[in-house]
């Protein structure tokens, strides 16, 4: 696709930034910020991850990476894994999957149960907890737990074109052992049918994509065909529809942040997703696939410098969805 003329979000008169700086920029001003935010301490093997580190890569719409700080470095993606998830189920079941799972905002934190008895066991949207054990259980739907995850860790390597992407079954583990909220959340679901497998196979599969492992670098990768209407722009493999990828990053924008989203549209003015690892995938349509990493979050769950560092970027490069 044609890239959106910068004119149109710029004044007249005043440069295009270049985005090799103001990436570079950014990673500068979060590497010495003081305000770090908290680690995540549920998931005691996410909780030995130092907060001081920041990582940013941009892959723009010629396919050229900007990475600076700790953008190489991999890390546990969590609920950023729910993109992908999603985007597998949908080609597996197609519409079908509303029946399962909605697509409004929460409005709730992203582990919260309160909502699923009041709608009968249909999760909200699939980026909360619920929505994506949901998910998770309609890919695994006629296949074993193994094949499951291995269809969706070929999809990750398929898409950041990185066989060397792998699960960090530490993390999986240590979720697994701690997981109890996800457990009740997952058989409150199955008590209305709307899990279709035993409990803790979907848990299996649902722990075991969120501790997948990778550097900023291989995230912006993957997220390309989000920025670029389904396509791969690169290789013009289709990934899906122009139809889906649009709906995919409607959803991201209004859930994708639980019930921060709502602050993260106003401040940033991207689809994004974040996990509890601390990483942010976000897209900016027709311009850049984005990704951004560090640790330490802030009250709903969300990476605090990751927000700050999009917020300048999008504001820098003219990138809001809702203009200049
Ligand atoms: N695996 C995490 C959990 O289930 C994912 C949460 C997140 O990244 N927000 O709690």
């Amino acid at each position: 696709m044609a890239p959106r003329p910068p004119a149109a979000s710029m004044p007249i008169g005043i440069a295009v930034p270049n985005l090799a700086e103001v990436v570079a920029e950014i990673a500068e001003e979060m590497r010495v910020r003081a305000d770090r935010g908290e680690v995540a301490t549920y998931i005691p093997e996410l909780a030995r991850v130092s907060a001081d580190q920041f990582g940013i890569a941009v892959i723009d719409n010629d396919g050229k990476a900007h990475v600076a700080g700790d953008g190489d470095v991999p890390f546990s993606i969590q609920s950023i894994s729910k993109v992908f998830t999603l985007t597998l189920a949908l080609g597996k079941a197609g519409n079908r999957l509303w029946k399962r799972v909605g697509r409004e905002p929460s409005g709730s934190p992203f582990n919260s149960i309160v909502q699923l008895e009041r709608e009968h066991g249909i999760p909200r949207n699939p980026f909360i907890n619920a929505g994506a054990i949901a998910v998770s259980d309609l890919i695994l739907s006629g296949h074993q737990p193994r094949e499951a995850l291995g269809a969706i860790l070929r999809f990750m390597q398929f898409l950041a074109d990185d066989a060397t992407i792998t699960i960090d079954n530490a993390v999986a583990a240590s979720e697994q052992r701690t997981g109890f909220r996800n457990a009740a959340l997952a058989n409150y679901m199955r008590s209305f049918g709307v899990l279709d497998n035993p409990v803790d196979l979907t848990l299996g599969v649902y722990f075991h994509h969120c501790a997948i492992a990778m550097s900023c670098r291989q995230l912006a990768m993957a997220g390309r065909f989000l920025a670029h209407n389904g396509i791969n722009p690169t290789t013009g493999l289709s990934v899906v529809t122009p139809e889906r990828a649009r709906r995919i990053n409607a959803i991201m924008l209004t859930c994708g942040h639980y019930d921060g989203s709502g602050e993260f549209a106003f401040r940033v003015g991207l689809p994004g997703k974040s996990g509890v690892g601390g990483g942010i995938i976000a897209i900016a349509p027709g311009q850049a696939s984005i990704a951004v990493w560090s640790p330490g979050l802030d009250p709903s769950g969300n990476s605090h410098l990751g927000q700050l560092a999009l917020e300048a970027l999008s504001k820098r490069m003219g990138w809001s969805i809702f203009g200049a």
